[in-house]
């Protein structure tokens, strides 16, 4: 069976450029770009950015892009160097042994001497009918203040973000700049964000937080009107009007694949990198974007990253020959 040079999992801005800059570099890469599905919640081909509408702070577009349209020219771009496309999803992969398999989820297996694992991490949602649809349709639902929070639609609105870590707190005080009002509306009595990051939310005159609530549904047709709260203690339920609700109850980096093949996880599941390099801890096998980036996120992060682990593997495979 052939043996690829750097098969790269992922299509992501991290999967894609890595993918030009291994096609590039004569690796003559071949990219496993994944299946879509709609369930539990949206994943597809292209990643996070295909669920995003307007994207304005992706460098070298001053008028801005959509997410699709932004990930198409990073597709293209990488097809323009030779990278082959195969539309599967990975499965499991074996690194026991050099050159590495990788078995798809067809049931077919491909193997290579070195492997780019960018499969990102997805925004977790609370599940509802409402959020999804809004959130598909742009309807003023969202998993990223940073990416979407600044766009005219919300400004000067009263806006919510639902969750208490980090996130929420960095998306709220983000969104003060914009908004209104911004509600954080937290499930608990306590958030179990840093105190450093909570105090940039309790101190911002214009947060103002809602313990002990839960959203049970998002309200409004084209777009998002309000949400429907639940008091988690008292049962009672109420109507805030909004014209933004962010969702920042965590993410989860897409690494079920990874299972039993050795390639060390934090607690969270996101692939741990070594030195600050692309590196595993496995021989040849490199990560990039989201799926090893709990802080970032962002496009340009992640397309930075896919850069370094390309680097990272054709100078491995130079070390070893391999060209
Ligand atoms: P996180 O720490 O896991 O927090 C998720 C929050 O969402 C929790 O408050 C949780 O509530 C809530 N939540 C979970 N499921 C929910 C549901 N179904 N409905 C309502 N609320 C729900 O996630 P994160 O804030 O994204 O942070 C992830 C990691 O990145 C953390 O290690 C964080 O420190 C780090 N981070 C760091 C920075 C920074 O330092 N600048 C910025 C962002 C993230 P409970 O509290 O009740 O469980």
């Amino acid at each position: 069976m052939t043996v690829e040079k750097c098969i790269i999992i992922g299509s992501g801005p991290a999967g894609w450029t890595a993918a030009i800059y291994a096609a590039r570099a004569s690796l003559d890469p071949l990219c496993v770009i994944g299946i879509p599905r709609q369930d539990p919640a949206p994943v597809l081909p292209g990643g996070q950015l295909m669920l995003t509408t307007e994207v304005e702070n992706y460098p070298g577009f001053p008028g801005g892009v959509t997410g699709p349209e932004l990930m198409e020219h990073f597709q293209k771009q990488a097809e323009r160097f030779g990278t082959r496309i195969e539309y599967d999803d990975v499965a499991s992969c074996d690194f026991s042994h050099r050159p590495y398999t990788l078995t798809l989820a067809s049931g077919a297996t491909r193997r290579a001497h070195a492997v780019i694992i960018a499969t990102g991490a997805t925004a977790n949602w609370i599940g509802l009918p409402n959020e999804m649809r809004l959130a598909r349709s742009g309807g003023g639902v969202s998993a990223c203040a940073v990416c979407d929070g600044a766009l005219p639609i919300f400004r000067g609105q009263p806006l919510a973000v639902v969750g208490g870590g980090d996130t929420a707190m960095e998306e709220a005080s983000y969104l003060t700049k914009f908004a209104s009002t911004v509600y954080v509306i937290h499930r608990r009595d306590a958030f179990r964000a840093s105190r450093t990051m909570q105090a940039r939310v309790l101190e911002a005159p214009n947060a103002r937080v809602l313990w002990n609530r839960q959203v049970i549904d998002v309200l409004g047709e084209q777009r998002i009107s309000g949400v429907r709260l639940r008091d988690t203690v008292s049962g009672e339920e109420s109507t805030l009007e909004v014209a933004g609700l962010f969702i920042a109850i965590g993410h989860t980096p897409a690494t079920a694949f990874l299972a039993g093949s050795g390639v060390e996880l934090d607690d969270k599941g996101y692939v741990l990198l070594r030195d600050r390099t692309s590196r595993t801890n496995i021989e040849g096998v490199f990560a990039a974007g989201d799926v090893a980036d709990a802080s970032y996120r962002q496009a340009v992060t992640a397309a930075g990253m896919g850069c370094q682990a390309a680097l990272d593997a054709e100078r491995w495979l130079a070390a070893r020959g391999v060209h």
